[in-house]
């Protein structure tokens, strides 16, 4: 590696005071964190440190302009006790695009790889072992200039930080098909994982959980007609034996776990079609008994098995039951764990990246 990475251990691990049995979501990180600083036009010196608060100057762009991007992966152990991530070459690729988008720096793929790697193989024992649960892990990157001006900063922070996940709650959920508040247009910034999509989506969804929704079925921003998205996960309705999820049109965002959920519904038989699906389409296929599912797809949740969707005053009932969703969500576990074959070859496993 070029960039050889600079490690500082923490003195004593606080793995120890971690229940892994009554994990608090997002609240506990591990040890340390991956950091490199942009300056004088490239990245320095990546470090592996203790976790620690970071200096920001009241003036750090990002604060103001919103330069900020984040990615977000998983990590679990395999049944030989090995952790292993899905794809980490495609949120590398996929936090360049996000980066671009907003004009900052690319982060060189190959040391995002590997500064996950060794960042992972570090704090190993954080990653708790139950199926479902998982070490979260959140690359993120952010303009730290102090600047007061619109333009695109001199100097970024990449970090990654990680905290432990307890198996994710899986209750079927209940969408508010949102007909007000857009999440995405044409030419906006949708399709990439910009930290301001997320304060835009949280006035609305708020909203949504106050009527009693768990989540936002996203339509587009011209018609309100159109599906994007649930919350921030990819959406597949299963309609007359066929799959279908909206297309990458601009509006959405391209999903590592929707790209995954794709190739393995292929390769099991099932068609899968890219395309615009509308509200009306969901409802009728609702009132003619062929909608025969729905779920979304993301890492923080996996799958999440949609059970209704609330449409201005009509309740459209979806399915009280999801074979299909079941079967990605098994697979995927299944992969990870090492008991199946990793027959697309999704996995990177770390073995000893630390001696
Ligand atoms: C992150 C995200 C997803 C899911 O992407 P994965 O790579 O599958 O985790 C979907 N939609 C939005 C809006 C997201 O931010």
């Amino acid at each position: 590696m070029e960039n050889t990475i600079k490690i500082t251990r923490v003195k004593a691990s606080k793995v120890n005071d971690l229940d892994f049995d009554n994990i608090p979501l997002g609240t506990i990180f591990t040890d340390h964190m991956f950091i490199c600083d942009y300056e004088n036009g490239q990245w320095q010196t990546p470090r592996i440190e203790p976790l620690d608060l970071i200096p920001t100057h009241p003036a750090a762009m990002a604060l103001h302009y919103g330069q900020a991007i984040f990615e977000g992966m998983k990590s679990t152990l395999d049944i030989h006790g090995n952790p292993g991530l899905i794809c980490p070459e495609k949120n590398g690729e996929r936090l360049n695009f996000s980066a671009r988008r907003v004009g900052m720096p690319d982060f060189p793929v190959a040391l995002f790889v590997e500064g996950l790697k060794q960042f992972v193989g570090l704090e190993k024992n954080w990653i708790p072992p139950q199926e479902g649960s998982a070490l979260y892990l959140r690359p993120f990157m952010y303009a730290d200039e102090p600047f007061i001006g619109m333009r695109a900063a001199n100097h970024y922070k990449f970090i990654i930080i990680a905290s432990p996940s307890g198996p994710f709650f899986t209750k079927r959920i209940s969408l508010h098909a949102e007909t007000k508040f857009i999440r995405a247009a044409q030419g906006g910034t949708g399709e990439a994982k910009v930290a301001g999509n997320y304060a835009a989506a949280i006035q609305p969804t708020e909203l949504a959980k106050a009527k009693g929704y768990d989540q936002i079925l996203w339509l587009d921003a011209v018609e309100h007609k159109y599906i994007q998205e649930v919350g921030t996960m990819n959406v597949f309705f299963k309609i007359n034996g066929e799959l279908i999820t909206p297309k990458l049109d601009g509006c959405i965002l391209n999903g590592i776990s929707r790209m995954c959920s794709i190739e393995l519904l292929r390769a099991r038989g099932y068609k899968v079609i890219e395309r615009l699906i509308s509200i009306d389409e969901i409802i009728q296929a609702s009132e003619n008994n062929t909608l025969e599912e729905a779920f979304g797809t993301g890492t923080a949740v996996g799958v999440a098995m949609i059970q209704d969707i609330g449409y201005k005053d009509k309740t459209i009932h979806v399915s009280d039951n999801n074979p299909v969703g079941q079967m990605i969500r098994g697979t995927v576990h299944g992969i990870r764990s090492g008991r199946l074959e990793d027959e697309f070859g999704w996995m990177v496993t770390i073995k000893n990246e630390l001696v």
